[in-house]
């Protein structure tokens, strides 16, 4: 297999073949050399080259299988704003699709900048996203990178950003179903905003790790040993409680630590549908559910195409456990969303598009009364 000539560039081929074998190596290379030559002498306020956030992004991106155009734009995405490279130089070098991803993330870059309200950055969000939803993906991996590097900002500013990703691009990514990055956008958020209860809630868990650890793989033995004895091919695990879900239930539920904690959840990936359903027999032969608990999101998806089966059973003790049971497509789904659809081999479906865009429009409605815009903007994507 070719290697780059770059050692920096391995990490992200690395992450690219994770998810493909024929990776464009040379294309890669030219977009990165491009964006270096073009970034050179500019610093990140940590110090580091700046070329080192083109690629961080980029890295980002490829984790998420994200395919070749995607990963160049976002090498590229910073270089028309900040440098003398120009949109025509792009577009002649990297061609449209590429050049427009690029363009898509420079206008929104000056539509957020200015101090609008959430609902007004919103709309032009949804504007932008228009052109390409590659751009609000890139958009995205481009913030996550700059939560995780905040700390060299100074401490106002890093609030100031914290509130916005909380407010703005968590739910983003919830509405796009990236479910990966929405978590991880509210746990750095949640830690720069509320860093004592943060740390308090970090040591709690800690503490109790263990104990709630070994409840969980009592569990876990007995549901697989019930597969097995069923012919059921499954992988399950522990599903990870994050930090800032804890604290929102707290906060808007006003329960307690360790009944949120110590509540386990379990998640059972199979390969069919049927399967999901055979799984919810053996589990609910096994364990009594609780009423009111069973939800059927593969029959009813989301509106952000989220698809399991959720049912809470009273476990070994009585205590109550967390079950979702989906397939290993549908898991991609929920942690990927709508970036699963720009996966390698997976062609532009314009059905998605508009699905993802219909999805957008009606939260849009939600947040803000602005209905007519939204459905001529709604029947114009259709058009195309
Ligand atoms: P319900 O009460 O069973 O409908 O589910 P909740 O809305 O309380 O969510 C429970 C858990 O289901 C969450 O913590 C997630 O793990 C999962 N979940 C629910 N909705 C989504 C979604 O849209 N995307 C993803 N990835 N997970 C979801």
């Amino acid at each position: 297999q070719k290697t780059s000539g770059n050692a920096a560039l391995d990490p992200l081929f690395a992450a690219m073949r994770q998810h493909h074998q024929k990776v464009d190596t040379g294309l890669i290379e030219r977009a990165y050399r491009t964006a270096e030559h073009f970034h050179d002498g500019q610093m990140r306020k940590s110090g580091d080259a700046y070329i080192t956030h083109p690629l961080a992004v980029a890295t980002i991106l490829a984790s998420l299988g994200l395919n070749e155009p995607t990963i160049c734009a976002a090498l590229l995405h910073d270089t028309v704003e900040d440098t003398g490279y120009t949109l025509a130089q792009l577009t002649n070098d990297f061609g449209d699709e590429i050049a427009t991803m690029v363009d898509g993330v420079t206008k929104l870059d000056k539509m957020v900048y200015g101090e609008s309200a959430k609902a007004e950055t919103i709309r032009k969000m949804v504007i932008a996203m228009s052109r390409d939803i590659r751009v609000l993906i890139i958009k995205l991996a481009d913030r996550l990178h700059n939560m995780r590097t905040i700390s060299s900002l100074r401490p106002d500013k890093q609030i100031r950003i914290a509130k916005d990703t909380l407010e703005i691009y968590a739910p983003l990514a919830h509405r796009l179903g990236m479910n990966a990055i929405k978590w991880e956008l509210e746990d750095l958020s949640f830690s720069v905003i509320e860093p004592k209860i943060y740390s308090e809630i970090v040591k709690l868990v800690a503490e109790r790790a263990p104990l709630r650890d070994q409840y969980l793989s009592t569990v876990i033995e007995q549901v697989k040993q019930d597969l097995a004895d069923n012919k059921i091919k499954a992988t399950v695990y522990g599903r990870p409680k994050h930090y800032y879900s804890i604290y929102q239930k707290m906060m808007v539920r006003g329960r307690d630590f360790y009944d949120i904690y110590d509540l386990v959840g379990l998640r059972v990936l199979v390969d069919t549908k049927r399967e999901c359903y055979d799984v919810l027999g053996v589990l609910h032969a096994r364990w009594r559910p609780l009423p009111g608990r069973f939800k059927d999101y593969i029959a009813m998806p989301k509106f952000n195409l989220y698809q399991s089966l959720h049912t809470t059973v009273l476990g070994p003790g009585g205590k109550p456990v967390e079950l979702q049971i989906r397939t290993n497509e549908m898991h991609k789904q929920a942690e990927y969303g709508v970036a699963a659809h720009w996966r390698y081999k997976e062609g532009k479906s314009a059905g998605d598009e508009i699905n993802w865009v219909h999805s957008i429009s009606e939260w849009q409605k939600e947040t803000e009364d602005s209905g007519e815009f939204l459905d001529t903007f709604t029947e114009e994507i259709a058009k195309n």
